[in-house]
């Protein structure tokens, strides 16, 4: 069994960096400070706000969130160029993540270097960005995941020597799985002492939180997340299933506001002017609704038997649905809800026409329909009610 380290794990959430990044996505100042609000009341430890080298209006808005005065820390994304730091000093942030290519594919085709100039340039910008008297320096290596492991563990000590608190490991292509992850992030972890780690995983193969979580388990220190997963292409490291995940699965229970977590994901999704699906893990409408008679049954004597969490940790509520597959335990319970008391052999007499409207309807029934199948079915002479 490989056992997490402890809770002092970092959530660095980029909803406002990274997210912004998913194409179709447009924040407004208002709803960027909003968002930063929301993740720094639900205690998110650091926050990546923009990038300041994309214009006047993004460096207003990264230097109004640093006003704010939040606890959580702000972030400012940068590329190695003295410029970009020089923008990011202008939003009076204290921390800045420096990004690098450190494949050989992307420092070719990217910005036709070789890995020594990637090196001598890494090496200039962060002894500028000590010069300028950033409080919290990282590096962000892009596309971690194709470059050559000896090379980064060189990237990774320079960048410590130079002064620089952490690595960003980036699989900026999402083209890891978790045992590939935890085998590159460990050979890290055990070749370069005092420099912390972070995973920065895309879930273009639907792995970025297994990644995230095998990365963790290998001895990175943070986990670079957004919120429902928003980012470029098929997304990021949804922050909600990281954490969760740790809780659940590693017995690592971070300090945060979970049950905010429903309420920020409604408005992220708003603000990026997305749908949350019904079934995103942990904040779907769908996620703790119930309809199967089996699972209703199971569920209606141990809540346990069929969650794999509590729905109000996450500001969700249980929900079951009478439908086709419905059980007679389920529909005595919804239509208890209603007041009504249901015998089971009148429940099992209902089921028939309530799985009937269920199908010519192609849904489940809402508690009118419900109601209509019972006193359109249901024999009063067999129904004698309590009152
Ligand atoms: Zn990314």
């Amino acid at each position: 069994v490989i056992k997490m380290m402890d809770n002092s794990l970092i959530i660095n959430d980029t909803t406002l960096r990274d997210g912004e990044q998913a194409a179709g996505v447009a924040f407004t100042p208002r709803e960027k400070l909003e968002i930063a609000v929301m993740l720094d009341e639900i205690g998110v430890p650091q926050i990546e706000a923009g990038i300041p080298a994309i214009g006047p209006d993004e460096r207003a808005t990264v230097q109004a969130i640093v006003k704010l005065k939040l606890k959580s820390q702000i972030i400012a994304w940068s590329r190695a160029t003295v410029g970009d730091v020089e923008d990011s000093l202008a939003c009076g942030v204290d921390a800045i993540s420096i990004s690098i290519p450190v494949s050989d594919l992307l420092l070719k085709h990217k910005l036709g270097w070789d890995r020594v100039m990637a090196l001598q340039q890494l090496q200039k910008i962060v002894r500028y960005a000590q010069q300028r008297q950033f409080g919290y320096i990282y590096v962000g290596a892009e596309d971690s995941s194709r470059a050559d492991i000896d090379f980064l563990i060189q990237v990774a000590r320079l960048v410590r020597d130079e002064g620089a608190r952490r690595l960003r490991f980036a699989d900026t292509l999402g083209l890891l799985d978790p045992f590939r992850t935890y085998k590159l992030i460990k050979k890290l972890v055990d070749s370069v002492a005092g420099l912390d780690i972070e995973i920065h995983a895309h879930n273009d193969f639907g792995m970025a939180t297994a990644n995230t979580l095998a990365a963790l388990k290998a001895g990175a220190r943070s986990a670079s997340t957004t919120v429902c997963g928003l980012g470029e292409r098929a997304g990021n490291a949804s922050m909600e299933e990281v954490v969760m995940a740790l809780k659940y699965q590693e017995a690592v229970v971070l300090p945060l506001a979970t049950r905010q977590f429903k309420c920020l994901a409604e408005k992220v999704n708003r603000a990026a002017g997305r749908t949350l699906p019904v079934s995103q893990p942990i904040v779907g409408e769908a996620v703790f609704r119930h309809q199967s008679g089996i699972h209703v049954a199971g569920l209606l004597k141990c809540q346990d038997s069929y969650e794999a969490l509590r729905p109000e940790e996450v500001g969700q509520s249980r929900q079951y649905s009478i439908g086709k597959l419905s059980g007679s335990a389920g529909l005595i319970h919804q239509l208890g809800s209603l007041g009504i008391d249901l015998s089971p052999p009148q429940a099992r007499l209902l089921l028939a026409f309530v799985r009937q409207k269920s199908m010519d309807l192609k849904r489940a029934l809402n508690d009118q329909e419900v109601l209509e199948i019972y006193y359109r079915h249901s024999p009063p002479a067999v129904n004698p009610t309590p009152f």
